[in-house]
């Protein structure tokens, strides 16, 4: 394709799974001046987000907030509740598993790896064989990336729960929530869960740049004795603040936009939040699955039970390049798409379903890459928006 082509017009269509699309109110309420965080206004906003990122955890317990990307959120879990050379269990997912677990690693942690067909995802069998085996119980934690957004896979949280459990094991469970929270079903309290790791960019519907971890009361308790280095992420200190819950500026316009957005999703009822995702992931699916025939592209996830809802990545054929796909409908159709990440990249495309979306968006979407794979010549068969569309017509 011409590299001279000019940018298209018309509005620019979001696809991929992270930042997600803001919606306009959400826009619209951090649109304003700075105000001082310790103002009474802004103190209940900040109270009244909170609770809510609490609600939307589904937890009474624990909240720390930080000024930073997923990345920190990761950060604090690990130096908040663990001490240089202890063991954890990291299930390898893809590539934000791994690259959790090499953040462990730099901070002196000894990680055992669980490992994993990215395709399939790991077997729980294999979490609950490590667990039994350690009887000298030197394995402190445990840790899961509850949607693999690299290649748009969920895991079973409730039966690496179970399988913890069966052992009577006393590791923490940590999972990592940020492509799923405000997506797919997740309960803190309910499913036992130690730390969350949350981030604003995604289910939320806000700007990248700030994340937070939940944290359960066990999780607090080990949090007394572990002695990896910190300050900015330290709950100790954060609990200290007035804020409780957060060290330095407030960045008061995202929590303006995290009131509104906990507003929209209360609006629509979690329950409903979650059945959109669900009904627009299962379209997306039947695209892809229709455009696999003739030797096409197709779902990489090959595990039916662990399918995302907020994310799909589709495998290109043999000697195809993701990445003409995602030029093409960038530079064709104003639509941006997710690639490939790490040793995945230029083999798959990523399509976002999540956050503020709805059917004509996603549609859109899928149009622009059926468009591309005529344009490109990638084999593919024909129909799979009209796939997505009858699925979504019927139900
Ligand atoms: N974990 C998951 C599952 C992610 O999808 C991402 C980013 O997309 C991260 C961690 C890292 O978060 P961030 O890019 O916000 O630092």
């Amino acid at each position: 394709m011409s590299a001279t082509l000019p940018k298209p017009r018309g509005r620019h269509f979001f696809a991929n799974p992270g930042p997600t699309n803001m919606p306009d109110s959400v826009l619209r309420a951090m649109d304003r001046n700075s105000i001082d965080f310790n103002d009474p206004e802004f103190v209940e906003v900040y109270d009244a987000a909170v609770a809510g990122v609490r609600r939307v955890l589904r937890t009474t317990q624990h909240l720390f907030m930080y000024n930073a990307s997923g990345h920190g959120a990761w950060e604090a879990s690990l130096t908040n509740l663990l001490s240089p050379g202890d063991r954890i269990i990291v299930l390898e997912s893809g590539y934000f598993s791994d690259e959790w677990a090499n953040m462990a690693r730099a901070h002196g942690l000894d990680v055992q790896s669980i490992a994993a067909d990215w395709r399939r995802g790991v077997d729980i069998g294999a979490v609950r064989d490590a667990l039994a085996a350690d009887k000298a119980h030197a394995v402190k934690a445990v840790c899961a990336v509850h949607n693999e957004t690299a290649t748009g896979m969920k895991l079973p949280l409730e039966e690496i729960r179970v399988a913890i459990d069966d052992t009577g094991h006393p590791a923490l469970f940590l999972v990592d929530t940020i492509s799923s929270l405000g997506s797919l079903d997740f309960r803190m309290d309910e499913w036992k869960i130690d730390c969350v790791v949350g981030g604003s960019q995604k289910g939320l519907m806000l700007p990248t740049g700030m994340s937070f971890t939940g944290v359960s009361d066990k999780g607090m308790r080990a949090h007394a004795d572990a002695r990896l280095k910190r300050f900015y992420f330290d709950w100790t200190l954060m609990q200290q603040r007035p804020q409780k819950s957060f060290i330095g500026t407030l960045p008061v316009n995202i929590f303006y936009g995290l009131r509104e957005s906990i507003r929209l999703i209360e609006e629509e009822g979690l329950e409903n939040v979650f059945a959109r995702h669900r009904r627009l992931a299962e379209a997306t699916r039947r695209a892809v699955k229709v455009w696999a025939g003739n030797n096409g592209p197709q779902l990489f996830c090959a595990n039916p039970s662990r399918y995302s809802d907020s994310v799909t990545a589709v495998l290109m054929p043999e000697g195809y390049e993701a990445e003409a796909i995602r030029r093409c409908t960038r530079e064709r159709f104003n639509v941006s798409l997710g690639g490939g990440l790490g040793k995945l990249n230029g083999k798959i495309f990523r399509i976002g379903h999540l956050g503020d979306l709805n059917e004509p968006m996603l549609l859109g979407a899928l149009t622009a890459v059926e468009m591309a794979m005529r344009i490109e010549r990638v084999p593919h068969a024909n129909g799979g928006v009209e796939a997505a569309m009858a699925y979504l017509s019927e139900t």
